[in-house]
Parts: structure tokens; sequence; C-alpha cells
């Protein structure tokens, strides 16, 4: 196992373009990240295997895709605008400011290193304002919104109406989220703007311990079926002082980061807070109506909320591995092939016409069915060591004797074994690789 540092997958995500300091040319934000041309397809890759586990892959859990910027009262009514806060303190020394929760010793500046110098903890809303309209008054407030969670509990009866769904059952959502974090960093592990993948699972109120368990494990599960080592994964119990003032029950999966354990996702029991609280400011009927008992009843919910920019991180984290060849480092990316931006690459040895005709013509009959590169630049080494660094699975390989053999050499990225296949063949032996794990 390699331990990676922040730095070195940093380093790798912006020159192999997974990721750019946002507003680069200017100095940068650091507290948003650009997604290049292989960020965005890890992304994409991850939303993909989410929504598919959580919403196509399953008869009980439908999708939705809600505004950003929604009425003020959800955020009253949500309980955000008065307490989603985090404590803030300054250093009156050297005037940084700190999330006072999060720091290692809560006498000791990490920036100065001067002791007591703190200021008294401040409570600091979190949530971005801005106003909706040409006229910039209270009346016009509105919030970017914090958590996707929310658009969801504002849909329920939209859903239970439309869909015809009845608990249990679950709503899905992936979108941009913002919160003003009083100090991003850890690369794109805490961001100002990021992207949640989140579902409220609504359950009878006696089915919702029994639910919570089930979500435990199926997410864990989830990771681990994307390749996550099982080393770095684990589930943690909130401690009772740590649980949110509406869950009964709450657990992260944590990951093993270069600076220690830290969240993924939570995984929580909201109870019936959220419906209860939109239903009591909204003045609307928010209960489930069971005919089978011709009952009314708020359904419990069962939550669970990951990140997509912060586990795309954590897969790249631990796919990351180095290994001698020859004397020499290899870097490789050992992506699960779902996750891998690209799957195939395709590489003529040289730049000759004869060559680069067969190689896209390769291309051509590949592209259908994968996300492929086709690489003409620098030597054929340097370009297995780019495709190793950035995860591709397989690399095709057309050099002189394809012109008398009509076969290809197809190499794997983690074994580096090499294989003759005649291109006739080809996307056939290579649907035969990916079987089951696209
Ligand atoms: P923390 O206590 O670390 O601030 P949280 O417990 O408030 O986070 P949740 O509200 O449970 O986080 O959000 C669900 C998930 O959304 C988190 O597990 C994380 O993956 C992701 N997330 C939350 N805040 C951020 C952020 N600032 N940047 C990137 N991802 C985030």
């Amino acid at each position: 196992m390699t331990d990676v540092t922040l730095d070195t997958i940093a380093n790798l995500a912006k020159k192999r373009g997974f990721v750019y300091p946002a507003s680069e040319i200017y100095g940068g934000l650091r507290s948003s990240w650009d997604y290049g041309p292989l960020g965005v397809e890890l992304l994409r890759n991850v939303r993909q295997a989410w929504w598919q586990a959580m919403v196509t892959g399953r008869d009980d859990i439908v999708g939705l895709d809600s505004a950003i910027i929604q009425a003020a009262e959800v955020w009253v009514a949500s309980g955000h605008v008065d307490s989603f806060t985090d404590p803030l303190v300054e250093c009156t020394s050297c005037n940084n400011r700190f999330r006072l929760d999060k720091l290692e010793d809560e006498h000791q500046c990490p920036n100065c290193g001067k002791r007591d110098s703190f200021t008294s903890p401040k409570q600091f809303n979190l949530m971005f304002k801005t106003f909706m309209g040409p006229v910039e008054d209270e009346g016009s407030t509105v919030f970017l919104r914090p958590e996707t969670a929310q658009g969801i509990f504002i849909n329920f009866a939209n859903v239970v109406r439309t869909a015809r769904m009845r608990p249990p059952f679950g709503i899905a959502q992936i979108g941009k989220s913002f919160r003003n974090e009083i100090t991003p960093g850890q690369f794109v592990f805490r961001t100002r703007e990021f992207e949640q993948m989140e579902m409220e699972f609504f359950v009878p109120p006696a089915e919702a311990e029994e639910w919570y368990r089930y979500w435990l494990e199926e997410r864990r599960n989830w990771y681990l079926s994307l390749g996550m080592k099982e080393e770095n994964l684990r589930l943690r119990a909130h401690e009772k002082d740590e649980l949110a003032h509406y869950a009964a029950g709450c657990s992260d999966v944590d990951y093993r980061f270069p600076w220690g354990w830290d969240e993924l996702e939570g995984i929580a029991n909201r109870t019936d807070f959220d419906l209860k609280a939109h239903a009591e400011r909204s003045g609307q009927d928010l209960r489930f109506y069971d005919q089978a008992t011709d009952e009314r009843y708020y359904p419990y919910v069962i939550e669970p909320a990951a990140g997509l920019t912060r586990s795309a991180f954590a897969f790249l984290l631990d796919a990351y591995h180095e290994e001698e060849v020859r004397g020499e480092t290899r870097v490789v990316l050992r992506l699960h092939p779902r996750l891998a931006p690209i799957k195939v690459a395709v590489l003529p040895l040289s730049k000759k016409p004869e060559l680069m005709e067969v190689a896209q013509q390769i291309a051509d009959d590949l592209r259908p069915h994968w996300n492929i590169e086709i690489d003409v630049t620098q030597s054929i080494g340097r370009r297995y060591r780019r495709q190793d660094e950035i995860g591709t699975p397989y690399a095709v390989t057309v050099d002189f004797d394809s012109l008398e053999d009509q076969a290809v050499t197809v190499r794997d990225r983690d074994t580096m074994e090499q294989e003759r296949v005649p291109m006739a063949g080809l996307v056939d032996h290579l649907t035969g690789r990916f079987a089951g794990l696209l």
C-alpha cells in the first residue's frame, strides 16, 4: 500500500487535468476548484455510479432536481437560519480565523503558535446570502442552499402524488451546495462550493431503526464495490452530544485521509423533524395518507448524505499507487474501471500516416462503446506513463506489425501484461475484459 500525501495528489490532479485552482490566473480563490477534462469525467462517473446504485437500480427510490434558490422560509423552517452555524474564533495576535470545534488545541493558534490568544467564540452562519430581483432589501433576501435535502422535503407531497410512492420509499438528488466555511482546505475536501449526493428515505416510524441499519451497510458497501480499500473505510457512530438536534441517530462513513480519519458521508435518522417543520411553517398537510389503514402520519426519514467532490477525491487517494519497475518508480491510479475517466487509450507507435490511419479507425470503432483517447505525442513509454497516472485500464498499441498481422497489443494497467489481439475482434475482446465492471 502506498501512503500518499495531499500534495502528491493535488500536484498529480493539476498536472494531468483533474482539478485546477479556481480563478488561478487571478491568484486563485483557495476555497473553490475547477474540474478539468479528466476531473469532469471522474465526477460524472461517481455521480453515475451513485445514481445507478440509489435510483435506477432500485424500484423504491426516485430522483429529483430541485432549485438551488428557494423561498427563504425553507431555511427558516429547517432551522438553518437560526442554527446552521459554526463557532468562529479569531487569534488576536495574527488575526487568522478558525473553527473552534476543528482546532487540535483550543488554546493555541495553529498559525502563529500564540497561546490563549483567541477571542470568545461567535456563532457564524454558514449560508451564503444574496438578493432576488432588483431591490436589495430584507424582503428579497434569499440563500444559496447549504444542502440538497430540503429541496426533497418540500417536494415530498408532489412526489407521493405524482410518482405514486408509499413508504418505505426514497427521493434522491445530486447537486451543488454552498457553505461559507470558516476554514476551507485540504485541497477539495472542504470547499465553499461543492456537490452532494443525498437521499431521503421515508419510512413508517416503527421501521426507522431497521432501515437506518440497512443504509449504514448499503452505503459502506457502495464504496467497497467501487474498489475502495476496506482498511481505509470505517463506520463511526456519533456520540449523543454530537447529534444534531433533529437526529435520533447518526453515523459517518469515514475515510482514512492523509491527515487521519475524516467524514465521507453521514447517515442519519432525521425522524419526522423536517416534514413536520415544513408542514407547520407552510400550513400544508405533509403527512402521508395510508389508504390501507385510513391513517395519516409523518414518516421518519433515514438520510445518507454524501459528498460527490469529496468522495471523488477519496477515490483518487485510494487508487494512488507507486511501485518499482525496472529501477524506476511507476505511478499508477488503480481506479475502478467504472470510475476511470478514460477507459481505453489508443496509442500508435509512431506518427507515420499508415499507423495513424489504422489507429484512427480503431478509435472510431471503440468510441461508441467507451470513453477513449487517442494519444500520439511523445515516446510510447511516456504515453504509457501518462495513461497509468490517469488510471486508464487498457492501452491499445498499434505498431508496424499491425499493418501485416492486422492485430494490436492490449496492455493491462495493473499487471502491465500485454496481449496480441486481432483488430477485427478488439471490441469483443475489450467487452469481455470489462464484463461486469462498468
Ligand atoms: P462538517 O461537520 O465536516 O462541516 P457536516 O457533518 O456538516 O460536515 P453534512 O452536512 O453531513 O456535513 O454533509 C454531508 C456530506 O457533504 C459530508 O459528509 C461531505 O461529504 C459533504 N460536505 C459537507 N460540507 C462540505 C464541504 N464544505 N466541502 C465538500 N464537501 C462537503
